[in-house]
């Protein structure tokens, strides 16, 4: 049937308001930067920019511009195949920007770039350097297009200085083509992740998977091993929530207790930190773990 499957009650979400949720706001909204957070209306905002349960502050910034030379069919993100020149003065902008919002945890994200000789791949590396410049103690995860899997341009993001290299994988083997753009693959995602790591072991590599749509458990399970014979060390589980009319149905309103069930087995089977939740995203609170577990 075509209609929608109701929405549970678990994803009913409350306001952010909390004074370094408004300060981070007002601070955002001079620089005149994209966040992810904003602009996805993600339901995280007041959790993430007000600094969870012990402070730790984290957003992430969309780089590259806001236009994608692919088209997944669970993203909201506009299309086109030429998208606008990149901003050259970016890597600059961020830097500075950041260092005034108070975060401690800053995470990176951007459209794919096929149309660039190098993908954007150069550019992303400068927007790290530049932010580890100007503020050396903030953390700086990617979260990075596949690439096409070219080494050169996995490493030039890997050795950037970024602490952790995420790439997601989305969903399980069987259900890629249809959710994800087909010039994306699974084998290739596992294949980004696992050159990101053998560049610079230190790196923390780290990929989400959407449940509800249309998934089962046992590829689940095949997944999280896959990513673990990869040498991935975070995985993240949220809802995939349907952002219009016009994107894949939700096939299943996952329960949290379920979520809770995957985090558990993840980190059993050896996965460092595995956030799940109806509302986790890839970036969830992500500086409040690294913060505190991986920073001696
Ligand atoms: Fe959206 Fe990323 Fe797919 Fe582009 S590559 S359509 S930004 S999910
Ligand atoms: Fe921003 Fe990610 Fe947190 Fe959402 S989960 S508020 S996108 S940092």
């Amino acid at each position: 049937s075509k209609k929608d499957l109701p929405k549970p009650s678990w994803l009913k979400v409350q306001t952010a308001d909390s004074p370094n949720y408004h300060r981070l706001r007002d601070t955002v909204r001079s620089k005149g930067l994209a966040t992810v957070c904003e602009e996805a209306k993600c339901p995280n905002i007041g959790e993430c920019w007000g600094g969870g349960d012990d402070g730790t502050a984290t957003a992430t910034i969309m780089i590259m511009g806001d236009t994608c030379t692919r088209g997944c069919s669970f993203c909201a993100v506009k299309t086109s195949r030429k998208p606008p020149p990149l901003d050259l003065e970016e890597p600059e902008k961020v830097a500075q920007s950041v260092g005034g919002w108070g975060l401690d945890y800053v995470v990176l994200t951007s459209v794919d770039r096929d149309d660039l000789p190098d993908q954007g791949s150069g550019h992303f590396r400068a927007v790290v350097q530049a932010i580890k410049r100007e503020n050396p103690d903030m953390l700086v995860e990617a979260l990075t297009p596949d690439f096409q899997g070219n080494h050169d341009m996995i490493d030039a993001v890997a050795t950037s200085g970024l602490d952790v290299y995420a790439h997601n994988i989305e969903t399980v083997e069987r259900t890629t083509g249809r959710v994800r753009d087909r010039r994306a693959n699974y084998r290739q995602t596992l294949a980004v992740l696992a050159r990101a790591k053998e560049t610079k072991p230190s790196l923390i590599t780290k990929t989400s998977i959407m449940l509800g749509l249309g998934e089962e458990d046992d590829e689940i399970m095949q997944t999280l091993r896959d990513l673990r014979e990869n040498g991935v060390d975070v995985v993240t589980f949220g809802q995939y929530l349907k952002p219009s009319r016009r994107h894949l149905p939700v096939k299943k309103y996952v329960t949290p207790e379920k979520f809770d069930e995957w985090g558990e087995i993840a980190l059993g089977m050896g996965f460092l930190y595995a956030p799940s939740g109806p509302l986790v995203r890839s970036s969830y609170k992500a500086g409040e773990f690294f913060l505190s577990a991986l920073v001696k």
